[in-house]
């Protein structure tokens, strides 16, 4: 008889690791929270007006692709994915803003204009971070990190020297370009994993492959596509999915979880991954005594931002933003430290707006937008509807500002959403966002372990773990967990 696995959350990592279990044979049951799989990528839906309430950048198209063919799918099956042919624009001022476009030779060309010399350089910094990119996705992104072992004879110790593990990102970057803009430009893509560039080892520049070199990409309708694809084919594996049901506890006898409760009932099984958020799922779920960290382990984490976020409906077509707008017009020094040192609500925050009605038709109704403004803020501040409404403000005059277009007075409607949503919504630990921040002493074996340390049917996965913040990399810790699992019960 095939052993039954439970999964707690349908994020993109909880999708992933209860397909792949399917796919080996295992009788496989997602309980999920919301109404919706996707997880963080919840839609926000209103008067013909659709936002993609969390991720909005798809970058790595490569992750899905391999996702997908793991189960004998395509993208271009599932979903209509385009690439972007201006990637993002970036404001650094009223009448100052560059595009970084999909165009190789157009990226060479501005950086040439703003620094002599660098776009030689660039190609010397980009060749390194494709190398980098390629040792990571072929040698260690997939690894458990349970041991330093696993580490040994691969790709990556041959190619350890590339790596610059004990460099950090700003470092590396300032080495290549002098320039605050190219600076900014290439710090940029580290702070979806949740830390300040010199805080990052420059192994992570790889992001600035996926960046400029694999282009940014959309699947038409919004990211959501992306979880509902996941969804079809999970259930084309034989996985049964059930929503609004929140798991309330791991159930544990002689030494072994049996099983979850939901809505009073016990559901048994012989493993169990919880896909939520990793510190609910120990310090809400489990009792004491099976947990693998404390409450003071928690405490000491770094964790990556939370998100300050306005869905933001606009009677009129925008001529001067892109689908992604960065707004570097702010010193993200004094932001970062606002984020990480000395937590509070951000003084002069930089900010990034999507409108991907620029792309997406159907997501707007004629002749209107759907615009999101985004503000990285400090997990676990206060957070009142005033705060709220008074960064809303300070994003639309940003806005016009640096545009030079009127926006107030054609906005149709505005929600917002922040960290007290993070936690009603997905039990986010402290409100955060993206997880833990990717610091050197939170990656690989030194994030939260995928497995449980004392009952060895207890999994987890998901941003918390390995290989940490993101879509695909949640892709990807699906797929390591499912690896162990088979590996033990198989
Ligand atoms: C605002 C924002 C912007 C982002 N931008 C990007 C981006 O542009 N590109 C990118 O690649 N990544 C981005 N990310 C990060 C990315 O969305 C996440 O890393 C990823 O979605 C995490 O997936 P997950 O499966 O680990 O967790 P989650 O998405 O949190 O999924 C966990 C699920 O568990 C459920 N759950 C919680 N408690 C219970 C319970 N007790 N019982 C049952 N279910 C439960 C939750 O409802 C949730 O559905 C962004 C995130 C946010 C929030």
């Amino acid at each position: 008889m095939s052993k039954k696995v439970v999964v707690i959350g349908a994020g993109f990592a909880g999708l992933s690791a209860a397909t792949y279990l399917a796919k080996q044979g295992f009788e496989v049951a997602v309980f999920e929270k919301l109404e919706k799989a996707g997880g963080r990528a919840q839609v926000f839906e209103k008067d013909g007006f659709r936002f993609d309430m969390g991720p909005s950048w798809y970058w790595m198209p490569d992750v899905f692709e391999n996702y997908f063919n793991d189960f004998d799918c395509k993208v271009d099956q599932l979903y209509d994915l385009i690439k972007l042919e201006i990637s993002y624009r970036v404001f650094f001022n009223y009448n100052d803003s560059i595009d970084i476009s999909s165009e190789w030779s157009e990226i060479e060309n501005v950086f040439e204009s703003i620094e002599t010399g660098s776009s030689k350089k660039l190609n010397t910094f980009i060749n390194a971070a494709q190398q980098k990119y390629e040792i990571a996705i072929e040698g260690f992104i997939e690894k458990s990190g349970l041991s330093l072992l696993e580490f040994v004879n691969m790709k990556s110790l041959t190619g350890a020297f590339h790596l610059d593990l004990f460099k950090s990102v700003k470092k590396l970057v300032a080495s290549h370009f002098q320039h605050p803009k190219l600076r900014s430009i290439l710090e940029f893509p580290v702070l979806f994993l949740g830390a300040m560039p010199q805080n990052i080892p420059a192994l992570y520049t790889l992001m600035n492959y996926a960046d400029l070199k694999l282009g940014t990409w959309y699947p038409m309708g919004g990211m959501s596509v992306i979880a509902d694809s996941m969804v079809e084919v999970a259930k084309m594996q034989g996985v049964k999915f059930q929503y609004k049901a929140v798991v309330q506890e791991i159930v544990v006898k002689n030494n072994k979880a049996v099983g979850v409760v939901v809505d009073q009932k016990m559901h048994s099984a012989d493993v169990i991954i919880g896909a939520a958020d990793y510190h609910h799922v120990e310090q809400y779920l489990l009792p004491e005594n099976f947990r693998n960290y404390t409450k003071s382990y928690w405490d000491s984490r770094v964790m990556a931002p939370s998100a300050l976020l306005f869905y933001i409906a606009i009677k009129k077509k925008l001529n001067s933003l892109e689908h992604h707008n960065l707004f570097f017009d702010e010193d993200f020094e004094v932001h970062g430290r606002e984020i990480y040192d000395s937590p509070k609500w951000p003084s002069r925050p930089q900010m990034y707006v999507s409108v991907a009605s620029k792309t997406d038709p159907t997501i707007a109704p004629k002749g209107c937008e759907a615009l999101v403004g985004l503000i990285p803020v400090a997990v676990g501040l206060i957070d009142t509807p005033e705060i709220r409404e008074m960064y809303l403000n300070k994003l639309i005059k940003k806005i016009e500002r640096l545009t030079g277009e009127d926006i107030e007075s054609d906005i149709v409607f505005v929600k917002n959403y922040a960290q007290n949503d993070f936690v009603i919504d997905y039990n986010a630990f402290k409100g955060n966002a993206y997880g833990l921040a990717n610091t050197l002493k939170q990656t690989a074996i030194l994030k939260p372990k995928i497995k449980n340390a004392k009952l060895h049917n207890l999994f987890y996965t998901g941003q918390l773990t390995v290989p940490g913040p993101g879509v695909p990399p949640a892709l990807i810790s699906g797929k390591i967990v499912a690896k162990e699992i088979v590996k033990i019960f198989l």
